[in-house]
């Protein structure tokens, strides 16, 4: 089933005190029941996020994670790390891990079995640079990021799929993808993906719009024919900015 999904990628900020001051007024809105709602801390702040969230529809999800199992890989965090804290779901690819910390795309791809083969949810992030869209690029090069990263996995495993497209010329920059513009792309995501798969793929498939998405331009995204919600970085850094986006969908 094609659900309706806003998460919020905190990235880098918000030591303890003030993950639990927001979590505190997140935990003070009331989410639609028709929205899957979800926000991904640090990994410090996993754990007192779940517990503070324990009886509350929001799902607490990781920014990342190490495709191993457990051994000598100082500084990073296993699947089974990650469920122990109660999180299931986990963003791979976004591009800040792609472009800062040379995650290639067979890397990626790695991450995305061993979150399958420990059976949770994955939330893949494709995006075009602004010289892939400046040259024409962009459909090819989007294309080539979801046939690396997930065109190996198998027609059954795309029930834990989420895909996000997020342009990186879109990110942090306060520039927004026209709704049109994110339209395009995400039918085309759909499209390559039922080609690859199957029609019924496709249509459960929810793909998330990410970059700059704000309480002004969410409704007018989120009206977009395939485009099933949003993964938000800044604007997830206040409650009442991130309950307006969640409310843009009604
Ligand atoms: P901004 O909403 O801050 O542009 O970030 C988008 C993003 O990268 C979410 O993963």
């Amino acid at each position: 089933m094609r659900q309706k999904i806003v998460a919020g990628n905190w990235k880098m900020n918000n030591d303890l005190s003030a993950t639990q001051d927001l979590l505190k007024d997140l935990k003070q809105q009331v989410f639609p029941e028709e929205v899957i709602v979800m926000v991904a801390p640090s990994f410090t702040n996993l754990y007192p996020a779940f517990e503070t969230l324990r009886e509350h529809p929001v799902e607490v999800i990781a920014q990342n994670m190490h495709q191993s199992k457990n051994g000598a890989f100082t500084g990073e965090v296993s699947a089974s790390m990650l469920q122990s804290v109660g999180v299931n779901t986990v963003i791979i690819g976004h591009s800040e891990r792609r472009a800062y910390f040379q995650e290639s795309d067979a890397q990626l791809a790695e991450k995305v079995n061993t979150a399958l083969e420990n059976d949770m949810k994955v939330i893949f992030c494709v995006g075009e640079e602004l010289a892939d869209r400046n040259h024409g690029d962009h459909f090819e090069v989007i294309k080539a990021q979801l046939e690396r990263g997930l065109f190996h996995i198998a027609e059954k495993s795309w029930k834990q799929i989420v895909v996000a497209y997020e342009p990186v010329w879109a990110i942090g920059t306060g520039e927004t993808a026209s709704p049109q513009q994110a339209q395009e792309m995400h039918a085309v995501i759909r499209e390559t993906i039922t080609e690859q798969y199957s029609k019924a793929v496709g249509q459960n498939l929810s793909i998330l719009y990410g970059g700059s998405v704000k309480p002004t331009n969410a409704a007018e995204i989120f009206g977009k024919e395939d485009v099933d919600g949003g993964l938000i970085g800044g604007a997830s850094l206040k409650a009442s900015d991130f309950m307006a986006i969640v409310n843009a969908f009604s």
